[in-house]
């Protein structure tokens, strides 16, 4: 097998399902730049697939190369955040979310290649993923889900009387709220997007750096032992770190079915995710909820507009003795509730419109989870 063909083959096994690593010539020379050729070789003789894991015995085994030399490259490469590692055990991940995430945050890298992968991330984010994420949604199987803020339940989210009852129920993984108020260990990791949007000399403009990610039961636990991420020490300052985020206008997005709970609180500026949304105008990432406008409580501050992450809210000014409105293109809305969270009067609520989107439904979400924690 050629040079070449090592870094093409770990690119698509840097992969779970559809949720891939996106053929280009540069993701190529990302890779070129971040693996030497011996540690490429190693990785695709020794794993068939992402999020497969296996210990330096397994990979020795498999290729025929010496046990210690297996451990040294991996020993290495883990180092560099360049392969994930649980316990004893190594495995390849896709490139977001997975390796990126994991990658800045271990920050082992040497700076020069910390700051190019910087770029090349902020570059696929906009040109590369963002397609992924819109065919796998068209496909059902949503990756980005926005939770919906703390309170919901009881300030923001109205009951329909015209849709049926069973449709009105809140799925799992719809409330930010169940995944605090289940666990206990909480941890917070600074947002690693808004990180390499700093080292590409583009800083956020939107949020202060001290919000970023909130972690909660065993993926908090997993931070804190690593020393990746700082401990929340109370389920009360989880709370109050979620709602500083909301009031910033963050959105909370993630998969988090079951026991991988890693709350992202987004930006329209950097995030991985929510940038591709707001820029491109796609919805791959939308809840089951629309918001409601209530003209009668409406003291038109333009707080919603100011503060909605898809730029999906309008003042539509009166021509002649019509009214003011507050207007939600609903093409655009997340149906993340920031808005309705933010409104001083209480004049947005959010309605459950659908019930196609599910962290369930998805499926990517359990998979990850079954391969990472077994
Ligand atoms: S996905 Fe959102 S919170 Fe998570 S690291 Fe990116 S911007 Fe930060
Ligand atoms: S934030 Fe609330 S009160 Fe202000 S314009 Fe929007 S809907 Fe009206
Ligand atoms: S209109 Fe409201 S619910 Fe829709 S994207 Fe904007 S802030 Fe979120």
């Amino acid at each position: 097998m050629t040079e070449i063909d090592h870094y093409e083959s770990i690119r698509q096994k840097m992969s779970i399902d559809e949720l891939g690593t996106p053929k280009h010539k540069k993701t190529i020379e990302f890779l070129k730049m971040l693996y030497n050729k011996e540690e490429i070789e190693l990785l695709d003789k020794g794993f068939d697939r992402g999020y497969q894991p296996l210990s330096a015995r397994n990979i020795s085994k498999k290729t025929g190369i010496d046990k210690n030399k297996v451990k040294e490259i991996l020993k290495g490469l883990s180092k560099r955040g360049l392969i994930f590692k649980l316990a004893s055990k190594y495995m390849l991940m896709n490139l977001v979310p997975g390796f990126f995430e994991h990658y800045i945050l271990t920050h082992g890298d040497d700076e020069e290649n910390y700051k190019k992968a910087a770029k090349y991330f902020r570059w696929a984010f906009l040109n590369l993923t963002p397609q992924m994420y819109n065919n796998l949604k068209l496909k059902g199987k949503s990756i980005w889900l926005p939770k919906l803020p703390y309170d919901a339940e009881e300030k923001i989210i109205q009951i329909d009387e015209g849709i049926p009852i069973k449709d009105q129920k809140v799925f799992t993984g719809e409330l930010v709220r169940e995944l605090i108020d289940k666990n206990t260990t909480f941890a917070k990791v600074y947002c690693q997007c808004r990180e390499i949007a700093r080292i590409s000399g583009e800083p956020c403009n939107y949020v202060s750096e001290e919000l970023g990610c909130l972690l909660c039961g065993i993926t908090a636990k997993i931070a804190i032992d690593q020393g990746w991420g700082e401990e929340i020490p109370s389920k009360e300052e989880a709370i109050e770190y979620a709602r500083k985020c909301e009031k910033a206008g963050l959105v909370h997005f993630g998969m988090n079915v079951g026991a991988i709970t890693f709350i992202c609180n987004c930006c329209r500026d950097c995030c991985c995710g929510l940038r591709g949304m707001s820029e491109l105008g796609l919805t791959y990432g939308r809840s089951n909820f629309d918001p409601k406008w209530n003209p009668e409580l409406c003291v038109f501050c333009e707080k919603c507009i100011e503060i909605c992450p898809m730029e999906a809210i309008q003042h539509q000014y009166p021509v002649k003795e019509e009214n003011d409105v507050i207007f939600f293109n609903l093409e655009r809305c997340l149906g993340c509730g920031v808005c309705a969270e933010n409104c001083p009067k209480g004049a947005i609520t959010l309605v459950k419109v659908r019930t196609d989107s599910t962290p369930e439904m998805s499926g990517l979400g359990k998979k990850i989870q079954d391969n990472i924690l077994g």
